[in-house]
């Protein structure tokens, strides 16, 4: 309820927000109006006209509905569509009579309305176009979710029956009649929803308004439910939450949108775009070996966290990906593709049988598994390089097998070579050392964000005579193959560093990097007492650098020879003399003496390095 002052400056009211809605529409009350609620805090009458609007078109259901614990039937779901209020709102919102006698029903069926809680889904959606666009600039592919467009199966949560649908679109696309086509397009454009053929229907559209129109017709929708699939919550609750903030934008004349033609479509190749399907399996089994894991069947770990799906857009990823795997022949599903009988889903706590694709997606697509990994996080990355694995797999164009002659050997690929020489500067680790050194290589793999973007190689091994067509599928043979492990009799810190810079993989150490020990402010070391560590530190390594006696050090304190970042300056290191040096520099002096994170932990590893304290062993993990 509302107030505001009329021509003579004479309060008038309180009335209802239906009320000045109907003045503002007829301009008995014009725009720009303040008026006051009852508490007499003032705003636009649009504002308040506004509010009215999208509660209006909000299409609400009841929570309980889709508790996703409960083992019933989803088709059945009892939704309960509450559009009882807005319906009275249409039909009596011409007796003004109610208001004057305070009597105001309309009010207090909106308010009810407002009162109620939004749904968890309604929130979820919100997110996932409010940051659509962000998350499609950082995918491989942009998302072309258009609600309505293509049904769901019944795999997945919030999938509705037929009667209920039709009354939310019938709805909803009343509502959207009340919009301008030329407006509205270009609205839909900026979500990146361009007009394109409907699958279902075969049919093709003038502009978006009028494929989106065709979407919510009951034509559509009843061919949609036709084989046995369904349309689902989160087509109308987008429906609602898109037509909001075109209202919004609107009724603000905020053109911003109309000017932007909404993201242009990047096209990255990557390996799975390109190669045949043994390639594309070869390079997945590496994968697997690399990473020690399937992808999508654990949370992505703290230092792997490239990017996380939100909750809608995993749901909507998971539909590509069921898409895809559909798109892919009988046959590709029985095929292995690295994973093995036992293997672990951490979502589930559960041990399967993951032999074949077939079996691996009977999981991934349980409601169990859905409903676990929906309440946990999951990895973007590995469900954008499941979704281009499956494309490429299902794309039929087979692209004739490249042979390459150069190998491994004479491609000069690092561990694939017998040490001739050494360069200045190098320094070799063999003996006992090199298992704990591989270990440490295979480690650093698995946490590598690149592995997941694996490209063609096309190479052979001479030493083991194997073809290998796939980075990772090298990376594999020459980390784990033991044919291969068992000839490296010595491997080169040089040769690991060009290693760890194909992979883009850094290491830092302590000092390098923000303190792991700094755990609270009274932990860490005052100024003076830092100071006095700094000066002691670099006095030892000036020395160890000024002598060229770095390899040797490094040498007995692996992996320090193969530290190439120091994240503090944000500076790569190129060679394992430029360590040290980077140490002693005005720079980094700087960086450590304004870092008020440190402790006496971070000083201890370089002193154990160089052996002033008592208990130095030959070898140590940081
Ligand atoms: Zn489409
Ligand atoms: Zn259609
Ligand atoms: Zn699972
Ligand atoms: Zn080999
Ligand atoms: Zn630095």
């Amino acid at each position: 309820m509302y107030y505001y002052y009329d021509g003579d400056e004479i309060l008038r009211g309180p009335f209802s927000e239906s009320a000045y809605a109907k003045w503002l529409a007829n301009g008995d009350i014009p725009h720009g109006k303040e008026v006051y609620n009852l508490d007499f805090k003032s705003s636009l009458v649009e504002d308040v006209v506004r509010q009215l609007y999208k509660s209006r078109t909000k299409v609400m259901f009841c929570e309980e509905s889709f508790s996703m614990d409960k083992t019933c039937d989803r088709t059945d779901l009892d939704i309960t569509l509450l559009l009882e209020n807005t319906d009275s709102y249409e039909q009596s919102s011409d007796d003004f009579t109610q208001i004057e006698e305070g009597v105001d029903e309309i009010d207090r069926g909106m308010i009810s309305e407002k009162d109620m809680a939004r749904t968890h889904l309604q929130k979820m959606i919100d997110i996932y176009f409010d940051r659509r666009s962000l998350n499609n600039q950082r995918r491989h592919k942009y998302d072309h979710f258009v609600p309505f467009e293509y049904p769901w199966t019944r795999c997945f949560p919030y999938i509705m029956k037929l009667s209920d649908v039709m009354r939310g679109a019938v709805h909803t696309l009343n509502q959207l009649q009340c919009y301008d086509e030329h407006d509205f397009s270009i609205y839909l454009e900026t979500l990146n929803i361009k007009p394109h053929q409907c699958f279902i229907c075969q049919k093709s559209f003038p502009n978006s308004y009028r494929m989106l129109e065709h979407f919510l017709s009951v034509i559509h929708i009843n061919r949609a439910y036709d084989a046995d699939t369904y349309m689902s919550m989160i087509d109308i609750n987008s429906t609602v939450k898109i037509m909001n903030d075109f209202e919004i934008a609107d009724r603000k004349q905020d053109c911003y949108w109309v000017k932007t033609n909404g993201p242009q479509e990047k096209k990255k190749n990557i390996l799975f775009d390109v190669v045949d399907i043994n390639t594309a399996l070869e390079s997945m089994k590496s994968t697997v070996a690399l990473l020690g894991a399937v992808p999508l069947l654990r949370p992505p770990s703290c230092d792997n966290s490239g990017g996380t799906c939100e909750y809608i857009e995993f749901i909507l990823l998971l539909r590509e990906f069921e898409a895809a795997y559909y798109a892919t022949s009988e046959n590709v599903r029985d095929r292995r593709f690295g994973a093995n009988s036992e293997t672990k889903c951490l979502y589930c706590n559960l041990e399967f049988d993951a032999t074949s694709l077939k079996l691996f997606t009977q999981h991934l697509f349980s409601e169990q598994h859905i409903r676990n990994s929906l309440q946990n996080v999951v990895s973007r990355n590995e469900m954008e390089y499941w979704i281009a694995f499956l494309q490429g797999l299902g794309n039929r164009n087979q692209l004739t097998y490249k042979t390459n002659s150069v190998s491994l050997q004479e491609g000069d690929f690092p561990l694939c070579y017998n040490l001739v020489d050494l360069v200045p500067g190098d320094f070799i680790y063999s003996g006992e050392d090199l298992n704990q050194v591989l270990n440490f290589v295979r480690k650093q793999v698995q946490t590598s964000e690149i592995i997941l973007e694996d490209v063609e190689y096309h190479t052979s091994c001479r030493w083991c005579h194997l073809e290998l067509r796939s980075r990772n599928s090298v990376i594999r043979h020459i980390l784990y193959d033991k044919c291969h492990t068992d000839r490296l009799q010595f491997i080169s810190n040089d040769d690991l560093r060009r290693f760890f810079r194909l992979l883009e993989i850094q290491v830092t150490i302590p000092l390098f990097r923000m303190s792991f020990s700094a755990t609270s402010k009274s932990s860490c070391m005052d100024s003076t007492e830092k100071e006095k560590h700094i000066q002691r530190l670099q006095n030892l390594c000036y020395r160890v650098h000024k002598k060229r006696r770095t390899p040797q050090l490094a040498a007995k304190s692996f992996p320090f020879g193969l530290v190439n970042r120091c994240d503090l300056c944000q500076e790569n290191i190129e060679h394992v003399d430029g360590i040290l040096a980077h140490f002693c520099s005005i720079k980094h002096t700087e960086v450590l003496m304004n870092n008020f994170r440190m402790t006496i932990f971070d000083f201890d590893y370089w002193l154990e390095m160089f052996n002033v304290r008592s208990h130095a062993p030959q070898i140590f993990y940081f």
